[in-house]
């Protein structure tokens, strides 16, 4: 897979997971908070191999969340991986993608099969006036489903819900990454202040 950045995360998703952050979208959202990771020409590969090693190698976490970047524009290593997390392993899986369900559908014959592997996923592209705190959703047109029991008895509480965790990271090259959801023109501002500060 191509990967943007992958960190260990208590900030997007259930409990602590493995997130990934794949690499290239074709999406231009405004105030995409992750314009690092839009390039399709960037990030660094990780073969399957080793994405499953390094994932029996973890300890005490919940679930995997693969983020972006567009996940989707990889679809065949997902779905591969998908299949191989829920054969393998008790994690769960959420995944967001800035493309619509049923677009996914109309792009991927097979999708239905891949998405019965996925706990929680979250479509739509980021609107960021719609940014409106909500949990898990970068903005309200996003869509959520529960395609697996496994927290749907959590849906109105989570659909309800505007708790939203939000983290950074600063990596060896000095390179800042945001964990999580921030709120409506964060990115924006964020920028301008550190414009302001050098
Ligand atoms: S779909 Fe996601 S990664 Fe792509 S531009 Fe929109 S917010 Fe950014």
């Amino acid at each position: 897979m191509l990967i943007n950045h992958e960190t260990i995360t208590n900030t997007l998703g259930p409990g602590k997971r493995y997130v990934i952050w794949v690499q290239g979208c074709n999406k231009r959202c405004f105030n995409c908070i992750n314009p690092s990771g839009q390039k399709m020409d960037s990030g660094y590969v990780k073969s399957m191999e080793e994405i499953k090693k390094y994932i029996l190698s973890l300890d005490g976490i919940r679930g995997i969340t693969v983020s972006g970047g567009e996940p989707l524009l990889q679809y065949n290593e997902l779905r591969k991986l998908a299949f191989w997390i829920k054969s393998r392993t008790d994690l769960d899986i959420m995944l967001y993608s800035g493309y619509t369900y049923s677009e996914i559908l109309r792009k991927h014959p097979d999708a239905e099969s891949f998405f019965k592997n996925i706990d929680i996923f979250i479509d739509g592209e980021y609107v960021d006036k719609l940014n409106t705190g909500s949990m898990y959703r970068g903005s309200d047109n996003q869509n959520i489903y529960f395609f697996t029991d496994r927290y749907r008895s959590y849906a109105e509480k989570i659909l309800s819900s505007k708790q939203r965790d939000f983290s950074f990271e600063i990596d060896g090259s000095g390179e800042i990454y945001f964990i999580g959801i921030p709120p409506e023109n964060f990115y924006r501002q964020f920028l301008q202040e550190l414009e302001e500060s050098e």
